[in-house]
């Protein structure tokens, strides 16, 4: 079976959890301190910015904390989302509102955002479908001539750019995530970025219990419960002391999971060139099939992570397409299931175009593992497929 997505972890980082093994510390650490300037450094963000996490979803949940929002506001989303952002918002007591997204790329214009803004919208939580920037800059503009928070679930976008800038540094915050189906791997993990100083300096204590320590320890992002003992030593306070800032659990990392992250940063080039390659070879072998539509071209100045790589049947033949493919060994699947559409969140939007791409997309393998001759059986069974599907669906 070719998996639609798949890690890429091997020897390199199996020798970072063996050094992290012998050093006898596991938990936050230098490690994970290192993985975080890192970060900052790829996204090119000062490093006080950045708070890793276990999962994006808590990042989320931090986010939505930190933008105190709450019971009375709205928060706008695209209904091409996923739910661990609906959760987020819900669980805060705010109300998920959905907007629709462009047919082609799944992802919401300026003019989506803007039709559902009221005056009690508190923020707006976009993603960078498939890793693909959309209206990012023009959306980001938007929100701050209105008044409006910006998040950037940035899950699918670690290497994506617009005019020169990493996605999920457009807005107020940003989050990722490593988790075992993205791109950079820890297994499980997720970052969160905060524009403002203090918020950040908030964000990395409502990660760890709302802990603070009474010994005048090491602030912000990095601190961790072990940090401050040089300083407190020298100030003669009792260094095991600590206050309590928010009735916070806990949503840190490890070391052992950052020192897999640094690895897997290292090699982020090398995953996204791969990427890009098999994306060229899917444009290139799939251009010509009738009746199929591929992803639009990549505006000028954007770089995408190419997370996904989705194409669009006419005629009604997806779900047919997808069965047949997955019998010959392809694995596909289509992302997200829109949210207006799950019950639990209580909408009753009608938003047409994102109903008709939900009907009609499916996503392809595409990771970094993929040879070449995986890539040429994908586009062959695709070809094949859509042929004989779309051929039975006109003469019926
Ligand atoms: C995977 C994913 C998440 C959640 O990430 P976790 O690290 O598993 O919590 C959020 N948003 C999008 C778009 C995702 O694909």
């Amino acid at each position: 079976m070719i998996n639609v997505v798949q890690p890429a972890l091997g020897e390199r980082e199996l020798d970072a959890v063996r050094e992290v093994f012998e050093s006898n510390w596991v938990g936050r650490g230098a490690r994970t301190d290192q993985f975080e300037t890192a970060l900052a450094g790829h996204l090119g963000v000062g490093r006080e910015h950045i708070t890793s996490t276990n999962s994006c979803t808590s990042a989320t949940f931090i986010a939505m904390e930190l933008l105190g929002v709450g019971p009375g506001d709205e928060v706008v989303l695209p209904t091409v989302s996923f739910v661990g952002v609906g959760n987020a918002i819900a669980a805060h007591g705010a109300r998920p509102v959905f907007c629709d997204v462009d047919e082609a790329t799944l992802n919401p214009n300026a003019a989506d955002i803007e039709a559902v803004l009221t005056e009690r919208t508190k923020a707006v939580v976009i993603l960078h479908y498939g890793g693909y920037p959309g209206s990012v800059a023009e959306i980001a503009e938007l929100c701050r001539d209105r008044g409006v928070r910006l998040v950037e679930d940035a899950a699918l976008a670690i290497a994506s750019t617009a005019g020169g800038r990493a996605c999920g540094t457009f807005g107020d915050m940003g989050v990722w995530s490593f988790d075992h189906a993205k791109i950079l791997v820890t297994v499980d993990g997720g970052m969160l970025y905060v524009r403002d100083p203090e918020l950040a300096a908030r964000a990395a204590k409502i990660a760890y219990f709302g802990l603070e320590q009474r010994a005048p320890g090491r602030s912000g992002p990095s601190s961790s419960f072990h940090s401050g003992y040089d300083q407190a030593l020298r100030s003669r306070t009792r260094w095991w002391d600590y206050d309590v800032t928010s009735f916070s659990g806990r949503s840190t990392t490890n070391d052992v999971l950052s020192a897999i992250g640094t690895v897997q940063l290292a090699r982020l080039d090398e995953f996204i060139a791969r990427r890009r390659e098999i994306a060229q070879a899917y444009d290139a072998g799939l251009a010509d099939v009738a009746g199929l539509r591929l992803p639009p071209p990549l505006p000028a100045g954007h770089t995408s992570s190419h997370y996904m790589y989705w194409v669009q049947f006419d005629g009604g033949v997806r779900d047919q397409v997808a069965r047949d493919l997955f019998e010959r060994g392809v694995y596909t699947t289509f992302r997200y299931p829109l949210m207006h559409r799950i019950g639990a969140y209580g909408s009753d939007a009608v938003l047409p175009r994102a109903e008709a791409a939900a009907e009609k997309t499916l996503l392809l393998p595409i990771h970094q593992s993929l040879s070449d001759a995986d890539v040429d059986r994908v586009i062959a069974e695709v070809r094949d497929r859509t042929a004989a599907r779309l051929g039975g669906a006109r003469a019926a």
